[in-house]
C-alpha cells in the first residue's frame, strides 16, 4: 500500500515523499474512511494534502469548506495546474460557470474531484439539493473543514457562518469528516469536535514542543540600553559578525505603530537593515517591505501582529517580542514562525511591567465594554483575561518556558534539555526576577 500511495503522491502532486510521518498517517487514516479525523499541524506543514490526496483517489467528490475566497482561489489554481479537477462555487462566480459545475455534479459520473466552498455558500438554498443528490448517489467522499478553529468562539478568528457546518454535517452522517487547523488549544479543539459533531475522531496533532526553538525572557526595564541589547541579540541570532553564509532573517513584534518605527530606526542605526511594517503604512509599501524581507534584502522586519498570517519562510532565525503578546496562545503562534527549517532559532520576549499594566488595562476595558453591550459576562470574554494572565505567568515564573507552553495547550511536559533560559540557568532567571522586584519597590 505504501509504495502505491507514494506513487500516487508523485503522480498527482509531484512530491517524492510525504512531508512528515504525521502527514502520511493522516492520509492513510482518511483513506480508510471509517472514522472522522482531527488534524492540528502548524502552518506550512502540508495540511491540504491530507484531504487532497484521498480526494483524488476517491470515487466521488470531496467537499472542502474554507473561510476565504482568496485562500480557496489559491488552492483551486494550484490543483488545476496539476490537472486535478477542482473548482469553487462562490458568490463571485459568473452564473454561466456555476451552471456548468452544477451540471457536472448532476451527471452520472461527475468529473470533479474537489469542490471548494465558503461556509456562507453551505447555507445557500440553491446548493442544498445538489449536495443531497450527490450524497444519495454515494458520490460524496469526504467533508473537509479547513481552518476549523473558525468554528470556535474561543478561537482568534471566529466566523459565525462556521456554526452552520454542524447542521451540514448532521445531514450527511455517513460521510467521513476531516477537520484541520493550525491552532487548537484544548478548549478550541473541544469546540471543533462538538460543533462539527465529530464522532470520537482520530486525532493527529503535531506536538507543541519544538526543540529547535530556544525561548527566553528579558526584563526590559533592567537594561541600561535596551536597543543595544536587542541589537546584540540579533547580531548573535543572525551570526552577523561571522562570515558564515547561513544568514537568515528575523521578526521583531511591537504593539504600536510608533514602536515599530522607533525600533526599526534604532536597529538600522546600530547596523542591521530593518524596516517597519504596520497598518499605518500604504499597502504598496507594506507589500514591498514584506517582499524585501522574503528575499533577504531586509534582514529584520519590525511589525505589529498584523504581519505573519500565512507567511511561510523557512529561515527565520529569531522572533523577538519587544512588547509581549496578548495571550500565550498568540505568543506560541507568533514565536512559532521561527525555525520552520528545523535549525536552532531564538524566541525572546522583552518583558516590562509597565507594558503589562497597559495591556491589562486595555484587555479589561474591552471585556467590560463587551459585557455592557450584551448585559452579561460570557466565558469567552473571561478567556481573554485568563489567556493574558497565562502570558504574564510565562514571563514571571520560575519554570521551564517550554513546559509552561506545552501545558497550556494540554500537552505533556516536554524534555527541554536547555532549550530555554530557565533550564539552562535557573539562577539567572531568579536573579533577574529579584532585581525587577527590587526596582519596583524602590
Ligand atoms: P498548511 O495548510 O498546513 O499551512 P499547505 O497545505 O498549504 O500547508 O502546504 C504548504 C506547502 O507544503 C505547499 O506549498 C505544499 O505544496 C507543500 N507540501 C505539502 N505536502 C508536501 C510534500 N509531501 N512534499 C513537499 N511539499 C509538500
Ligand atoms: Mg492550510
Ligand atoms: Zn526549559
Amino acid at each position: 500500500m505504501t509504495t502505491t500511495l507514494k506513487q500516487a503522491l508523485k503522480t498527482h502532486f509531484g512530491f517524492d515523499n510525504f512531508r512528515s510521518k504525521l502527514q502520511e498517517d493522516v492520509v492513510k487514516a482518511v483513506l480508510k474512511g471509517d472514522r472522522d479525523v482531527f488534524v492540528c499541524m502548524p502552518t506550512g506543514a502540508g495540511k491540504s494534502l491530507c484531504y487532497q490526496l484521498p480526494a483524488v483517489l476517491a470515487e466521488g467528490i470531496t467537499l472542502v469548506i474554507s473561510p476565504l475566497i482568496a485562500l480557496i482561489q489559491d488552492q483551486v489554481d494550484r490543483l488545476q495546474s496539476l490537472n486535478i479537477p477542482a473548482c469553487s462555487i462562490n458568490s463571485k462566480l459568473p452564473a454561466g460557470e456555476r451552471s456548468l459545475i452544477l451540471a457536472d455534479l448532476r451527471s452520472s459520473s461527475p468529473k470533479l474531484k474537489m469542490l471548494y466552498i465558503t461556509p456562507e455558500m453551505v447555507a445557500s438554498p440553491s446548493f442544498q439539493p445538489c449536495l443531497t443528490d450527490l450524497c444519495s448517489r454515494g458520490l460524496l467522499s469526504y467533508l473537509a473543514v479547513d481552518e476549523a478553529h473558525c468554528v470556535s468562539q474561543w478561537g482568534h478568528d471566529f466566523r459565525p457562518d462556521y456554526l452552520k457546518l454542524g447542521k451540514l454535517r448532521g445531514r450527511f452522517p455517513g460521510v467521513p469528516c476531516l477537520a484541520l487547523t493550525a491552532t487548537a488549544p484544548k478548549n478550541v479543539k473541544e469546540d471543533i469536535i462538538q460543533s462539527l459533531t465529530l464522532r470520537s475522531p482520530l486525532s493527529f496533532v503535531t506536538p507543541v514542543f519544538r526543540s529547535n526553538l530556544h525561548y527566553d525572557v528579558i526584563f526590559r526595564e533592567l537594561l541600561p540600553n535596551p536597543y543595544a541589547h536587542l541589537y546584540a541579540f540579533i547580531q548573535k541570532a543572525l551570526a552577523l559578525d561571522s562570515s558564515s553564509d547561513r544568514q537568515g532573517c528575523g521578526i521583531v513584534y511591537c504593539r504600536t505603530r510608533d514602536g515599530c518605527e522607533t525600533v526599526a530606526h534604532q536597529l538600522t542605526k546600530h547596523g542591521v537593515l530593518s524596516k517597519p511594517y504596520h497598518a499605518g503604512l500604504r499597502t504598496g509599501d507594506r507589500t514591498e517591505t514584506q517582499n524585501e524581507w522574503m528575499q533577504g534584502k531586509v534582514l529584520v522586519i519590525v511589525a505589529t501582529i498584523s504581519f505573519g498570517m500565512g507567511v511561510d519562510k523557512a529561515n527565520v532565525r529569531f522572533v523577538a517580542h519587544w512588547n509581549f503578546a496578548k495571550s500565550l496562545a498568540s505568543y506560541y503562534q507568533e514565536s512559532g514562525r521561527a525555525g520552520r527549517d528545523g535549525l536552532p532559532s531564538s524566541c525572546r520576549t522583552y518583558y516590562s511591567p509597565r507594558d503589562k499594566e497597559q495591556l491589562n488595562f486595555l484587555i479589561r476595558k474591552e471585556v467590560a465594554r463587551k459585557q455592557k453591550k450584551r448585559g452579561s459576562a460570557k466565558d469567552v470574554d473571561k478567556s481573554a483575561i485568563t489567556d493574558f494572565d497565562a502570558m504574564v505567568s510565562y514571563c514571571v515564573q520560575e519554570a521551564c518556558r517550554h513546559e509552561t507552553i506545552s501545558k497550556f495547550f494540554g500537552d505533556k511536559t516536554p524534555n527541554c534539555v536547555g532549550a530555554c533560559d530557565y533550564c539552562r540557568d535557573p539562577k539567572a532567571v531568579r536573579a533577574q526576577l529579584e532585581k525587577a522586584s527590587a526596582l519596583s519597590t524602590k
